[in-house]
């Protein structure tokens, strides 16, 4: 049986290999490595598939976060809600802007910002909310964009780990995420759903005002070749990377459903062990599984950990530390913040290998793995 890793970038690549290779041979023959018409190419492509009217390529997905609230305008010291219980990036491009990052705990059942919570949050110093899709499953958009337009915020997406999925609106219309606030973002990091071979990121917008400014921003604040008016950054997706990103595009429909059938399979296995929770489907939002992420109550977390090890069975805990027990934020005194229920996911999650060339024989054997490991811990 071929090594189980928590991502198989080796053997998805294998099956891409020539028109990879010969996507990049194309951009070295022609040395344009910035800028490219892949780039070009892939805006567009990826435009089509969100059904968005802008996407601007960046460098990562830090980047786009950033981009996103210098774009919006706001002043420092103005107050974005966002969860804890997500990676860093998200929360920490808040701080670097001299924004104030304001947490709100999560729901139990989807991992993200628990819609409930974020009213009493907000105060005239609200500006915005960056809700994360976290591991590939929407946040409570529906509600979270009334909350929004009822007090007049802002709305990014944090959609790094859900690039694909669909969102049911309450009038029943169905949308990618990402797409249904004022902005988006992604990462195209190569473990995420859409990856590519190095940095990547990219930002949507339906708002052709913001568009204007993001794309500004990204290039310096440049309005006409060195004419700079206003203080932006460098970050361009590279011509490799996108040239990588129009093949793997075409099959993230594809990667997704291969993902599918592993958490369902899981589903199957783990649905009637004692104290495991798997992971809650929303009726609202397709999940897209960046992780197949268990709840794990009245078990040793580190024990089960180290011994589906001795299976070969690799798991990961996203993740250890939440954002406002971070000594990065103790300034905003967050460590006394009262997030029970991103405390308590904290403790107990546990995510299994989950990626797009998982083998029948891998999979029975994680599965196995997996309640043998159970009954030892
Ligand atoms: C990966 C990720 C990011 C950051 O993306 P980079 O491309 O690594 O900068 C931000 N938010 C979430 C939720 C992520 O998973």
């Amino acid at each position: 049986m071929k090594k189980i890793q928590m991502v198989d970038l080796i053997s998805q690549y294998d099956k891409i290999k020539p028109s990879v290779n010969k996507a990049i041979e194309t951009v070295l023959n022609n040395a344009t490595f910035i800028n490219g018409p892949e780039v070009n190419e892939f805006k567009t492509s990826l435009q089509e598939y969100l059904n968005v009217k802008h996407v601007i390529p960046c460098a990562n997905g830090t980047d786009a976060l950033q981009i996103s609230l210098m774009a919006l305008g706001l002043q420092p010291g103005d107050e974005v809600i966002t969860p804890s219980f997500t990676y860093i990036a998200t929360t920490e491009v808040i701080a670097l802007l001299n924004l104030k990052p304001i947490f709100v705990d999560v729901d139990k059942e989807t991992f993200c910002l628990d819609s409930k919570k974020i009213e009493e949050a907000i105060t005239p110093k609200t500006k915005a909310i960056v809700p994360v899709h976290l591991y590939g499953q929407a946040a409570n958009m529906n509600e979270i964009l009334e909350i929004a337009k009822k007090h007049n915020l802002f709305i990014v997406e944090d959609n790094a780990q859900a690039i694909g999925s669909d969102y049911k609106l309450n009038n029943g219309e169905m949308v990618k995420t990402g797409t249904l606030g004022d902005i988006g973002c992604t990462s195209f990091f190569p473990s995420k759903n859409l990856g590519c071979y190095g940095d990547g990121g990219a930002l949507f917008t339906n708002n052709d005002e913001l568009a204007k400014t993001i794309k500004q921003i990204a290039n310096h604040g440049q309005s006409e070749k060195y004419y700079h008016d206003i203080v932006g950054c460098n970050s361009r997706l590279d011509s490799i990377q996108a040239a990588v990103l129009n093949i793997k595009l075409k099959k993230l429909d594809e990667y997704i459903d291969s993902r599918r059938i592993v958490a369902n399979c899981y589903d199957k296995a783990f649905s009637n062990l004692n104290g495991v929770s798997t992971p809650f489907r929303s009726n609202d939002s397709k999940h897209v599984f960046h992780q197949y992420t268990l709840i794990l109550e009245g078990i040793d977390r580190d024990e089960l950990h180290k011994s589906l090890a001795d299976y070969n069975v690799p798991s990961m805990i996203y993740y250890p530390v939440p954002a406002h027990r971070q000594k990065m934020f103790q300034k905003f005194n967050s460590k006394e913040l009262d997030l029970p229920v991103t405390d308590w996911l904290t403790k107990r999650v546990i995510s299994l290998p989950i990626h797009t060339e998982m083998e029948a024989e891998q999979l029975t054997h994680i599965c196995s793995s997996f309640i043998k490991a159970l009954d030892k811990t």
